[in-house]
């Protein structure tokens, strides 16, 4: 078995809570694993050495909300509300109709230039939702596809009630038949709970009919508005709690008192130009705050995870030290993984060397790309 030494590192930070940053440190990667970090004076020997000459370490990121598997553009619609639309969410259906139009082949050719930008960009895991599909079969298909990209792959049917059906049907359909063909195919199941969308007595029969499946459960919450999205989040123990971006003090308080993660997706503020989430209320509070991209054609076409992080310092308030943490150990929790978002011993060797000496640069120096090398599995890519 050949171990490799990657040397000479700027700032190491590691995700794991218990030695969350190591100057002038060395890494052990061994199998596809890692097999030791420390400070690099105290490497042990390994087969093989990589001298990254003072750059910073970091684990992959870790982006816990996308939506990839679509067709279709909305260019235009993002060109009207920055000139003064406001968002209400009823662009989805725009993607619909093209996503129902498009061939597997194309959706699939979409999806993986998404995932592939992602990559070089120093996303390593990434979740992937259906929801523009909102019939049994494009449902299907949309979360067959995703399987070939990640493990994790997200239900979202109760994306929005699809022109051609009552709300109450439509409820019906999604927690039976089109949960029945997802099912095989999917890891979580997600509902948009919000005005608009879906309320609270039909995301909890969604989701409760998605535990019942066997799939994990995570919800679009307090979005656009106030609403109960949070509270059922943190009732059936969903792995996750999205966009957070207005809470009650009983919100905050459910979350802080909950193994449900806070995932902030600050680029759908910064693309329908609204308010950010208060992140240090939820951090001086104690919940686990995730940050991701939610890269979907309508409300946040990004899948930068590094600008995510400069959003989070400049605009929310959190620190350097938070932001690269949510982006990477959050977004594990967010998705109940152990085996990415940190570097300790036995993990995945996911790891970003960055073109600056540590993490701090990547709000520091916004909007430049300073992904030198990715690592996947302990591959160059
Ligand atoms: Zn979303």
């Amino acid at each position: 078995m050949t171990t490799t030494l990657i040397d000479g590192i700027g700032l190491l930070y590691t995700g794991d809570p218990e030695r969350e940053e190591i100057p002038d440190a060395a890494v052990v990667v061994e199998d596809g694993l890692i097999a030791w970090t420390g400070p690099a004076a105290q490497a042990p020997d390994a087969d093989e050495r990589v001298d990254v000459a003072g750059r910073g370490v970091i684990p992959g990121f870790v982006d816990s909300h996308a939506h990839l598997i679509f067709a279709g553009d909305r260019t235009a619609e993002f060109q009207a509300r920055m000139s003064g639309e406001p968002y209400t969410g009823g662009g989805i259906r725009t993607t619909v109709a093209a996503t129902r139009q498009a061939s597997d082949a194309e959706l699939a050719t979409r999806a993986l230039g998404l995932v592939n930008e992602m990559l070089a960009q120093g996303t390593t895991t990434v979740e992937i939702k259906s929801g523009y599909g909102l019939s049994v079969a494009d449902e299907r298909r949309s979360l067959e596809i995703a399987t070939g990209l990640t493990d994790e792959t997200t239900f979202l049917g109760a994306h929005v009630v699809p022109a051609d059906l009552d709300a109450d049907s439509y409820v019906r359909l999604v927690a039976g038949e089109m949960l029945d063909a997802c099912a095989p195919y999917a890891k979580w199941v997600d509902v948009f709970c919000e005005r608009g969308a879906f309320d609270g007595d039909q995301t909890r029969e969604i989701l409760s009919a998605g535990l019942k499946a066997g799939l994990g459960a995570r919800v679009h919450a307090n979005q656009l508005g106030e609403g109960p999205g949070v509270r059922i989040a943190c009732e059936l123990g969903a792995a996750s709690a999205d966009h957070c971006t207005h809470l009650t003090a009983a919100d905050v308080a459910a979350l802080a008192d909950s193994d449900t993660v806070a995932t902030l997706l600050p680029g759908a503020e910064f693309s329908t130009r609204s308010p950010y989430p208060d992140a240090r209320r939820l951090i001086d509070a104690g919940a686990t705050v995730a940050l991701a991209t939610d890269c979907n054609p309508g409300s946040s076409f990004t899948s930068s995870m590094a600008f995510c992080v400069a959003l989070a310092v400049r605009e929310m308030r959190m620190t350097p030290l938070e932001a690269i943490r949510a982006a990477t150990y959050g977004g594990a929790r967010a998705l109940r993984r152990t085996d990415v978002g940190w570097l300790r011993r036995g993990a995945r060797a996911d790891l970003v060397v960055l073109a600056a000496p540590s993490y701090v640069h990547l709000a520091y120096r916004p909007g430049v790309p300073l992904v030198h090398q990715v690592f996947r599995e302990g591959l160059l890519l």
